[in-house]
């Protein structure tokens, strides 16, 4: 089964969310501020299911003066504005990643080495939809995770060593 990366970066999209976010704070009585503008423009322009380290270290290459906490606390206002969502997958660590009607996808998780394919699949969508249906059920959003392996041994090995290397334990 091909597991297509359907999500290219969307420039409009960008701007959309950084607007929705501008509102969000403007609504929530706080301060516009330049780090948190920078981790915020960085984090949007950033792909997949990303760690407070990941968004750290890119946000460091802006501007090293930004620290942990503040990384920490503008996910989690992106998270309190509905713009980004927190996942926890196998390994517990959370991870981020924008969260619009356009960007909806599921998740397949190895619990090899830890890599997180997304799917989006039409029928499946529409089958919990009729599934909800026959319910009188109205969904309003749904987290679908399947855990297993890569068939692809020899690449799911490359990226276990890769993860442990960066882990520093070989
Ligand atoms: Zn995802
Ligand atoms: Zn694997």
């Amino acid at each position: 089964m091909a597991v297509k990366k359907f999500r290219e970066l969307d420039e409009a999209l960008v701007r959309q969310k950084e607007a929705a976010f501008a509102e969000f704070i403007q609504k929530k009585g706080l301060k516009t501020t330049r780090q948190r503008n920078t981790i915020i423009s960085t984090f949007f322009r950033m792909r997949g299911h990303i760690s407070v380290e990941e968004l750290l270290n890119q946000v460091k290459a802006v501007n090293p003066r930004i620290g942990y906490a503040t990384v920490y606390r503008t996910l989690h206002l992106l998270v309190d504005s509905g713009l980004v969502e927190e996942r926890r997958f196998g390994d517990g660590l959370a991870r981020y990643e924008g969260h619009s009607s356009v960007e909806h996808h599921d998740h397949m998780i190895c619990l090899e080495c830890g890599e997180i394919f997304e799917f989006f699949n039409p029928r499946l969508e529409a089958l919990q939809e009729s599934l909800a249906e026959e319910n009188d059920f109205q969904i309003f959003r749904h987290r679908l995770e399947l855990y297993g392996e890569c068939k692809d041994k020899e690449g799911c090995r490359y990226r276990k060593s890769r993860v442990k290397a960066a882990a520093g334990e070989e």
